[in-house]
């Protein structure tokens, strides 16, 4: 008989990506004319850059002719863009990382789902709330949880760190001793970012217990403030301790392209084993590489006109998030984030719950976000906007806003 699995049935509802969708089409569907704007789901508006386009146009043209067709692409990457990486990324920043600890891949969701398969189902897990859903939902999957917990709406059997404005929306060292950590800055969904030395203080928690720290750095790019560490690596001692994951999503536009990477010195080794080569097994097991265009495309963002674009288009959206959460502190809402992120964090005004304000700011303004509490019992009386809108939209909505929502 054939039996699924049960991991899979503890995971609550409906994604919340598709609740919002779904609450968006219904009032759609009774305001037929009515304009909405979605500063909601994390996905970019800008068209790929001209340098990007150029070198995804040259590999289609390469994979034309015989002579230099690619077929299957290398498990862990093409050395071009590993290079391109190591160099750029991690050698131009003082860090000592090697093209042959970089795993490119499609993209960092699969990534950050996917590294959980190297540890043992007995491993703690602890995880920021508000969070990113695919750590907790992975690792449930995966059976490395308990059940969900209705009343604390979290799983049991997890590490829950609150990220709330007491403690300036940064997780504090956990009490009970965890052994895998997700952290990721600047964060998504509270915009939040962790200071140099803030981070220091976790490589050296993890590093005296044990842990392994999986650090997701999608929105380095985003970094504006000179103390705030474009990746762990900037930290002494994280190459015993720490896994990061990047995308070209957030800095590149890459979200329907598809492209990523993921970062395992050598010297990270737990239960005896360097967990840079259990994640090469499996990433040549059952990933047969990047596209080779896509690749290409990748390269193209380390070039002098790539970077020069791109420094413009990441610009472009954190004028969207500067005009946020500048008008909204104006109006007298308190904000965080949209500093060194494109997400701006604010509170519900009252004492109105996320999805209260959700439906609100719909009916009123006909703005769309994203009702904190999706992320996290945490997250409740928050509200994430994000700056990936077009300018235009953004003003839109925020001058709606400020003239239909009353504090
Ligand atoms: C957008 C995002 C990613 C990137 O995902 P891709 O699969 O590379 O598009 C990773 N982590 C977080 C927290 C994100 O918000």
């Amino acid at each position: 008989m054939v039996t699924v699995n049960h991991n899979y049935l503890k995971l609550p509802g409906s994604y919340l990506f598709s609740t919002i969708g779904k609450k968006v089409k219904a009032y759609q569907a009774e305001h037929t004319d009515a304009r909405i704007i979605s500063l909601g789901i994390g996905d970019v508006t800008q068209p790929l850059v001209p340098a990007i386009i150029d070198s995804l146009h040259k590999a289609v043209e390469e994979m034309a002719h015989a002579e230099t067709f690619r077929g299957y692409a290398p498990d862990l990457g093409y050395d071009f863009l590993r290079n391109a990486i190591a160099k750029n990324d991690y050698q131009d920043r003082g860090c000592q990382i090697c093209a042959d600890e970089i795993f490119v891949s499609d993209g960092a969701k699969s990534d950050s789902g996917n590294i959980q398969e190297i540890f043992g189902l007995d491993n703690k897990v602890a995880v920021c709330d508000p969070v990113y859903p695919v750590y907790v939902d992975t690792n449930v999957m995966a059976g490395r949880t308990g059940f969900y917990n209705t009343q604390r709406e979290n799983f049991d059997g997890v590490i829950y760190m609150p990220c709330r404005e007491e403690n300036g929306f940064l997780p504090e060292l956990p009490e009970e001793v965890p052994d895998l950590i997700y952290l990721c800055f600047p964060n998504n969904p509270t915009g939040g970012a962790i200071t140099k030395e803030g981070l220091q203080q976790w490589v050296d928690y993890a590093n005296k217990n044990g842990c392994v720290i999986i650090y997701d750095a999608a929105y380095e790019a985003y970094i504006s403030e000179e103390n705030v560490p474009h990746t762990i690596y900037e930290c002494e001692g994280a190459r015993t301790c720490a896994i990061e994951l990047r995308s070209f999503s957030k800095n590149a536009g890459f979200t329907g392209v598809r492209l990523g990477f993921t970062v395992i010195p050598k010297e990270l080794v737990r239960d005896g084993v360097a967990l840079h080569d259990l994640w090469a097994r499996r990433h040549g097991t059952k990933f047969n590489g990047a596209p080779y265009i896509v690749q290409r495309a990748g390269e193209a963002v380390y070039s002098t006109e790539g970077k020069a674009q791109l420094k413009e288009q990441v610009g472009y959206y954190m004028r969207n998030a500067k005009t946020i959460r500048e008008s909204l502190a104006n109006a007298g809402f308190s904000v965080s984030g949209g500093v060194n992120a494109p997400y701006i964090w604010l509170k519900t005004p009252g004492k109105m719950t996320s999805w209260e304000f959700f439906d609100y700011l719909l009916e009123k303004a006909n703005v769309v976000g994203t009702p904190g509490s999706g992320f996290g019992a945490q997250g409740e009386g928050y509200f994430r906007l994000t700056a990936f809108g077009t300018y235009e939209n953004t003003l839109e909505a925020i001058s709606r806003i400020e003239k239909e929502v009353s504090l």
